[in-house]
């Protein structure tokens, strides 16, 4: 068996923390080659004594003066600094498989590099497909790259497709393939009166029912923006128009996505919802390795319910679907401005029912703009901060 050497961008988020766990699983396949934190130095410290990791990356001289302070002993890792750094750790030719967990658009250009150096690369980073999709599945296939899904749903969808132990960037659906139904557990506010929502805090929109995750994918879910980041990178994925992604609300978060065929056949994954699981099978992939997830037990849960996304309680998920219609440059937008609302959200500076309200005026004057499509990561990085600046403006002027 070859030894993967993995290298983790975002190793101390969640992805990241359930990326380690998987890994000390299987000292005799996994290796950590490189780790790499924005803020939560003194944790990174402790994943990197714990892993041996021989690189960490982190963002300036500060965080690299905190590792030193707060690194326990030991053979030290060679330390990187910055985000060119991120972006030489990802095709590093020393790794093998890179696992993209940095949060937002600011996980592209790594993700982009380990692609474009032809590893594996397990994808956490949704917004990196949503904001450069045609560039992204392009460089996959051009650099001989594989692609690994871990967003579950996609994960769910990939478990389910016909892909003959390849992990590549088609161009073309699926022989048979009919639709692809994406699951979405509704969030906390499912049920919540609409009245409510003008008042719920950060705290509230960060209790989700079913996962534990970082914050912004957090709030993201709330909103069901997150649904829709996934119905683009479904899009990308697996080369699916978008009449053909349905989204479906599954509160108990146990079937993870299905793929429907044109016989009527309808394949489902389904599992805990423990991100360990998608992880693993990424890690493994082709073989099915352990993950930590416990045995499954249907009879305790009784039930699984189904029912059509309320569009008018969700505008975002309304307004990622006219950015997937639009094109590539509305999804950039799309998604700088949730990234920009969703911060001021979680700094209390504005209210949560803004959150579409900036995505929507800001996708509104960008297209007023006439945007040309971004084909290249500097076009696409440049309408990224064109978008961010008129959010921010936007979430100021309260307009
Ligand atoms: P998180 O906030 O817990 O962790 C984010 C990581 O990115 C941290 O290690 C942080 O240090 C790093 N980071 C943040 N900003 C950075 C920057 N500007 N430059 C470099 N590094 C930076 O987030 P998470 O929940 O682990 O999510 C990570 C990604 O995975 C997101 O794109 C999310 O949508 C996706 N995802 C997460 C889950 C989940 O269960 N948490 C599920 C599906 C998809
Ligand atoms: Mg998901």
């Amino acid at each position: 068996m070859i030894m993967q050497q993995v290298c983790v961008l975002g190793s101390t988020g969640s992805i990241g923390q359930n990326t380690l766990d998987v890994i000390a699983r299987h000292p005799e396949r996994l290796a950590v080659y490189a780790l790499s934190a924005h803020s939560r130095i003194e944790r990174l410290a402790a994943q990197a004594a714990a892993t041996s990791a021989r690189v960490v990356v982190v963002a300036d001289d500060g965080a690299r003066q905190r590792f030193l302070n707060a690194w326990p002993g030991g053979a030290m890792p060679e330390i990187r600094v910055g985000a060119q750094a991120l972006a030489d750790t990802a095709a590093d030719p020393e790794v093998t498989s890179v696992m993209a967990a940095i949060v937002g658009a600011a996980g592209l250009p790594s993700a982009l590099a380990a692609a474009r150096a032809g590893k594996r690369v397990l994808l956490a980073n949704k917004e990196a497909l949503v904001a450069a999709g045609g560039l992204f599945m392009r460089t996959v296939r051009e650099c001989g790259a594989e692609l690994l899904p871990i967003d579950s749903e996609h994960n769910a969808i990939f478990q389910c497709m016909p892909h003959g132990g390849r992990a590549q960037a088609p161009t073309q659906p699926a022989p048979g393939v009919r639709r692809l139904l994406l699951t979405a557990s509704g969030g906390p506010f499912r049920a919540m009166a609409r009245e409510q929502l003008d008042h719920v805090t950060p705290d509230q929109a960060c209790a989700h029912p079913n996962w534990r995750m970082g914050r912004k994918i957090s709030v993201d879910s709330a909103t069901m923006l997150n649904k829709g980041l996934e119905v683009i990178e479904a899009h990308w994925l697996f080369a699916m128009p978008e009449e053909r992604i349905q989204v479906v609300v599954h509160p108990q978060s146990m079937v993870h996505s299905m793929v429907e065929y044109e016989d009527g056949s309808v394949l489902a994954q389904l599992g805990q919802p423990d991100m360990r699981t998608p992880i693993a099978y990424a890690l493994g992939f082709p073989e099915r390795i352990d993950s930590g997830v416990g045995l499954f037990d249907l009879a305790a849960m009784g039930r699984l319910d189904f029912e059509l996304p309320d569009l008018e309680r969700f505008p975002c998920l309304r307004l990622s679907f006219e950015a997937l219609r639009a094109g590539q440059a509305a999804c950039v937008a799309l998604n700088a401005a949730n990234e920009v609302a969703v911060d001021r959200f979680l700094k209390h500076q504005i209210g949560y029912t803004r959150i579409a309200c900036i995505i929507e005026s800001c996708l509104e004057r960008m297209s007023a703009k006439a945007m040309p499509r971004p084909d290249t990561l500097d076009e696409v990085l440049d309408l990224d901060a064109q978008a961010r600046g008129l959010a921010s403006e936007l979430c100021i002027s309260g307009s």
